[in-house]
């Protein structure tokens, strides 16, 4: 996930594209009883060098699996996350820190996918859940209980 700024700068290029497939470190995805898929993530996008910033923006897509949170089946979700960036070779806040005209992303997709990547994941958007009573899964219709109480 290293975009080699010289290719670029050597044709005259200030301005160029990136799309690299990459397998996340497992370790940092905040998703409640999920994983990552086996299918690799993909980050892709565009840069722009403006002096000595580069600004690189584009999209992180990838695939967990996991519990749904309200019915506990099995079911998967694919990630979109955008990211809008600026990298420096000076230290500043807001932007991450490149050398030697090599634009390393992993820490930027490290940190979109720990504070941006969905908490939990449902197995769709209106899942019904299950009864806290009796525990039926009231997708697959009412058991009762809910009446009685
Ligand atoms: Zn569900
Ligand atoms: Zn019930």
């Amino acid at each position: 996930m290293v975009i080699d700024l010289r290719e670029f700068k050597q044709k005259g290029q200030f301005t160029g594209d990136f799309n690299f497939d990459f397998t996340p470190d497992g370790e940092i995805l905040p998703t409640l009883g999920a994983k990552f898929s086996n299918e690799t993530a993909n980050v892709s996008g565009s840069f722009e060098i403006d002096g000595r910033d580069v600004y690189v923006y584009g999209k992180l897509t990838f695939t967990v699996e996991g519990e749904c949170a309200r019915c506990l089946k099995d079911c998967s979700k694919v990630v979109l996350l955008e990211f809008d960036e600026k990298f420096s070779i000076f230290k500043e806040d807001d932007c991450y820190l490149y050398s030697k005209d090599r634009i390393d992303l992993t820490d930027m997709v490290n940190d979109l996918i720990l504070s941006e990547a969905p908490q939990i994941i449902y197995c769709k958007p209106d899942c019904k859940g299950l009864c806290p009573t009796c525990g039926k899964d009231l997708n697959e219709g009412e058991c009762g209980c809910s009446t009685n109480s």
